[in-house]
């Protein structure tokens, strides 16, 4: 296969992501460059920001790579107040973030449903409708995405965490509560409903081929998502799926898969919404500025009160959960500019590739 023309190419087949992936060296670094200049020719230099409020680590699924299952037993359960989570907005506010994102162990009660209405709606009424709102609580009904949706809602994240059904259940218990055809339909209700919707998966999960992660990257494209959040898997040592961290490469080599994964759907998807995870920045320092150089265009920064991040590990060593939020913005910033990107204050920030 010739590099040279790949890399022009708009459209790929499985054959030639897995070429794409399997690239490393300078081979490597001129496909994260080929992806930079794709995003800055349709999309530009500018990053967006959502403020990411952890809202409660309680939750009713046992995932068997995350730090918050409900089996694992050692961890101290917290869901923040209202009073909390308006702060938290308020930050937003006077920071410029433009946006907020609440992310949530799953639960499917009434209290929690009605719970997360009451706070978009007092969150749209004290921000004037200024603050957009991404949320990511996981599978729920089409009912609730809705009521969601209409209290101001507009953009949601349900990663797909890996499009082959096998592998799904090898690292997800094999049970009604996680039922990959039902996460499927979840995606579907979103997007009926009108929202902006996302998707991903982990990066370098145990059982996982180049195979996969080129079929992941040709799903997104499938579903035409509008929105995508990848980012490397890390190994959490009160989870069952720790037992297999010995099947699972290093981190650096980890890293490396996920900036090409966000490289290749640059390529494929030039004007979707990718974010820069934390955890990029967990397996290395510059993690995320390395995730913007390969074509992604959105970072969440944490807004959680410090008090409670401890307690959202969701793998081990998270980056930032010492760091104020006031902190956290000025070292963006910089981090941002000593790469040639702005940061898009007060804007929503929304998915071109779904605005137009
Ligand atoms: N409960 C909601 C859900 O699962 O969609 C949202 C919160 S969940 C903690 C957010 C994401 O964290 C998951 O989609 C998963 O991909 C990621 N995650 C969980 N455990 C992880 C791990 N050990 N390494 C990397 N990412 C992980
Ligand atoms: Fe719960 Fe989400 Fe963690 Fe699964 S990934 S255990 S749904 S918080």
């Amino acid at each position: 296969m010739n590099l040279d023309t790949l890399l022009y190419k708009k459209d790929f087949n499985r054959e030639e992501l897995v070429f794409l992936l399997s690239l490393e060296g300078e081979e490597m670094k001129r496909l994260l460059d080929r992806a930079l200049d794709v995003k800055i020719r349709e999309i530009g230099n500018e990053v967006y920001l959502r403020g990411l409020i952890e809202y409660s680590n309680r939750c009713v699924k046992s995932c068997l790579y995350c730090g918050v299952r409900s089996g694992n037993e050692k961890v101290v359960r917290y869901t923040l107040s209202d009073e909390e989570v308006l702060d938290c907005a308020k930050k937003a506010i006077d920071m410029q973030y433009g946006s907020l994102a609440i992310q949530s162990g799953e639960r499917r009660d009434m209290a929690f449903t009605e719970k997360i209405t009451y706070l978009l709606k007092e969150i749209k009424s004290l921000s004037d409708g200024k603050l957009g709102i991404t949320l990511s609580c996981g599978e729920q009904t089409e009912d609730v995405y809705r009521e969601w949706f209409d209290a101001g809602a507009h953009r949601y994240l349900l990663r797909i965490e890996s499009s082959d059904e096998k592998l799904y259940y090898k690292i997800h218990p094999n049970d009604k509560t996680h039922n990959f055809r039902t996460r499927l339909n979840a995606l579907d209700s979103l997007s009926s409903i009108g929202y902006q919707v996302g998707t991903g998966v982990m990066i370098g999960l145990p059982f996982q081929s180049i195979e996969n992660l080129a079929d992941d990257l040709l799903f997104f494209k499938d579903i035409n998502v509008a929105m995508v959040g990848m980012g490397p898997f890390i190994p959490h040592g009160d989870t069952p799926l720790y037992e297999y961290r010995g099947l699972i490469q290093d981190d650096r080599t980890r890293l490396n898969m996920t900036l090409k994964m966000i490289a290749c759907l640059r390529l494929l998807m030039p004007r979707i919404n990718m974010v820069a995870a934390t955890a990029d920045q967990t397996l290395s320092p510059n993690g995320r500025e390395e995730a913007v150089m390969a074509g992604a265009n959105v970072i969440m920064p944490n807004l959680t009160p410090n008090k409670y991040r401890e307690e959202y590990m969701i793998y081990p060593n998270k980056a930032c959960v010492g760091d104020k939020p006031e902190e956290c913005q000025h070292c963006l910033d910089n981090r941002m500019k000593s790469i040639n990107h702005t940061i898009g204050y007060n804007k929503w920030g929304d998915s071109k590739a779904f605005t137009n």
